[in-house]
């Protein structure tokens, strides 16, 4: 029966991410790309389009937990099941756990975080019972064994996730084939009419530390946005800077834990990303976020700027205090915002300089703090 007349039944999308990732020496499915798991790129545009009705999340069994936040955070009905130590192990456990009116299946792989939203609809779209993205090639091809050889690339074709089968004929397959490590492979080789769709270039599959710094190279612009914050001084306060407490006889005031150059960097990243100030999020008088911890604030800005499809790369930010000093606490305070951005520190740089004892700033009477964040889009779409 084609997938096209099962139009009434739900459709699911397993992505497929229980291996071990030799070469990152970590799950590839949990290595970090822009602030998230590839994982959590993978299955995104899956997500976000609406015909698409449940996700199922196919991972090793010590991920599971990790699993569950990014399904929680693409905010998509679904599940999460413990793969196995082959591929059709997995696949068959991700179709364990789909109920019964799940007539189509969209399987695809974690390690292809750049997969677009138009090239799943593409998929969708098609009517065959077997639907497989692919791309002509265009380099010449040998065969580099014994018997070295050229091969006639002419209706050779590669071949691309996410493969879209009807749930009965993917089942099926895979019980009969346990070792199987491609879909679109099984049904041509039992036989079942494949139709191919236009693959993308740009639907990388991750295999090595190289092909991630391709991804950055190929996808998304960059934006540049500007934050500023003050914060009164008086004693008997704490005085958080960049989310270390430093010993001072005043702190600063306010409504959370008053760190201005954390602010100042949430403003800097929400005004890349064109979205609303802090304000707006954390409103001041807010019980919610009285003395909050600014350094988790930053997260959620993270966070909300990613969903809005910027991730932070950089940032830089200077600080105005007249004392103490901020230089024997830089390293720190660096691991403290990028841990919140899921960063490398490097990618944070932190100056200090006093008001030369100018004006209530050179009076210690405050803190001021200036940020620039540099974010890139994940994606052009
Ligand atoms: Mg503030």
């Amino acid at each position: 029966m084609a997938t096209g007349s099962k139009r009434n039944l739900e459709t699911a999308a397993l992505i497929v991410g229980a291996g071990s990732g030799e070469r990152f020496g970590r799950a590839k499915a949990f290595v970090s790309w822009r602030g998230e798991p590839l994982l959590f790129w993978a299955a995104r545009p899956f997500a976000r389009i609406a015909q698409i009705d449940r996700l199922v999340l196919v991972v090793r069994e010590a991920d599971q937990e990790a699993a569950y936040q990014v399904l929680h955070r693409l905010g998509k009905r679904g599940s999460v099941a413990v793969g196995g130590a082959t591929r059709s192990a997995s696949v068959r456990a991700g179709l364990a756990t789909l109920p019964r009116a799940v007539g189509r299946v969209l399987v695809h792989d974690a390690a292809r975080p750049n997969v677009s939203e138009q090239l799943v609809a593409r998929v969708l779209e098609a009517t065959g019972e077997c639907v497989l993205p692919a791309l002509q090639i265009h380099d010449a091809l040998h065969r580099a064994q014994a018997q070295a050889a050229v091969i006639d690339r002419n209706g050779v074709l590669r071949v691309q996730t996410p493969q879209m089968l009807d749930r009965d004929l993917l089942a099926r397959l895979h019980a009969e084939n346990p070792e199987a490590a491609d879909d679109g492979g099984l049904a041509i080789a039992a036989g079942v009419q494949v139709q191919y769709v236009a693959g993308e270039e740009g639907n990388v599959k991750v295999t090595t530390p190289q092909d991630l710094a391709w991804l950055d190279r190929i996808t998304g612009g960059l934006r540049v946005g500007q934050g500023f914050d003050i914060h009164r001084l008086e004693a008997n306060r704490r005085l958080v800077v960049c989310g270390v407490e430093l010993e001072s006889e005043r702190g600063a005031i306010g409504h959370s834990d008053a760190d201005a150059a954390c602010h100042a960097l949430m403003d800097a990243i929400l005004g890349a990303a064109s979205l609303p100030d802090i304000g707006y999020y954390f409103p001041p008088g807010d019980p919610r976020f009285a003395n909050a911890d600014s350094i988790g604030l930053l997260a959620e800005v993270g966070r909300l700027a990613r969903t809005a499809g910027w991730s932070v790369v950089h940032a830089d930010l200077t600080v105005l205090l007249e004392a103490p000093k901020i230089s024997p606490h830089r390293d720190e305070m660096q691991e403290r915002l990028a841990g919140a951005l899921g960063l490398d520190a490097a990618a944070i740089s932190i100056k200090a300089t006093t008001a030369e004892g100018l004006g209530p700033i050179g009076a210690g009477d405050g803190i001021a703090a200036w940020a620039v964040a540099t974010l890139r889009a994940w994606s052009e779409d």
